[in-house]
């Protein structure tokens, strides 16, 4: 799985022949994994069938819907998929605690299989559940996701997930203990690094960090997916 997009827009350069290029070179392997839709609340303008149509015509054959804590998309994605003649990648970005009292962090998730799907359905539910009991925002404990590992593929998220936070705040050293953990919630080869650059300045340092730390580890370079080809404005760090 690799990812190299520089761009959070779904969008292509100004003009025809700009757009033509973006287009081909998208074509191929090239797949959007971490993407948030209209159900995204607050966080992202995207329409769904608005992106699949969009990622059809760029030439990719899947795309990933990555909503915060739910799944609700789910569905009229997967039909829009259909309809668009691309391949559905169904995930959440889900909040998870290190410890059950500790900070929420960002973990991104994609069922690769129908397990993987059970699952995902599973720590969405009990991540509301605790919410709802806890009057929290919802979230699962890290063990919940070991737990739960099979048929999953987890990505480090963005600056508000458990890697970046622990480089940001701790320092590499501290990050590659965050990264052995992360790794070993997931099956071999099922974890991998996200690298995003949404022009925040701590993002810089960041990244070479997470590069160092990629170095033997399995690598992600992604963006986050929030704005669609007629809108304009900044990204969050969500
Ligand atoms: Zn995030």
């Amino acid at each position: 799985m690799r990812s190299d997009a520089r761009d959070g827009k779904m969008s292509s350069p100004r003009g025809s022949s700009g757009r033509s290029r973006y287009a081909r070179r998208m074509r191929g392997d090239f797949v959007h994994l971490h993407v948030h839709s209209e159900y995204s609340m607050l966080d992202s303008s995207l329409r769904l069938r608005q992106m699949t149509q969009r990622a059809a015509e760029l030439g990719m054959p899947a795309l990933a819907l990555t909503d915060h804590n739910n799944m609700f998309g789910t569905l009229q994605f997967v039909k829009a998929c259909e309809d668009a003649g691309i391949k559905a990648i169904v995930g959440c970005e889900l909040n998870v605690r290190l410890e059950t009292q500790g900070p929420a962090r960002h973990l991104l998730l994609l069922a690769a299989a129908q397990e993987g799907y059970r699952n995902l359905v599973h720590l969405v539910s009990q991540a509301w559940i605790r919410g709802s009991e806890s009057k929290s925002t919802p979230s699962v404990d890290l063990e919940m996701v070991a737990a739960h590992h099979q048929g999953l593929v987890g990505l480090s998220a963005c600056m508000g997930g458990s890697l970046a936070q622990e480089v940001l705040v701790q320092g590499e050293d501290a990050g590659r203990k965050m990264l052995d953990r992360l790794r070993s919630t997931f099956a071999e080869g099922h974890f991998f690094i996200e690298l995003q650059d949404q022009g925040f300045a701590e993002q810089k340092a960041l990244n070479a960090a997470l590069v160092a730390l990629a170095g033997e580890f399995g690598l992600l370079q992604a963006r986050r997916v929030t704005l669609g080809a007629q809108d304009s404005g900044e990204e969050g760090a969500g």
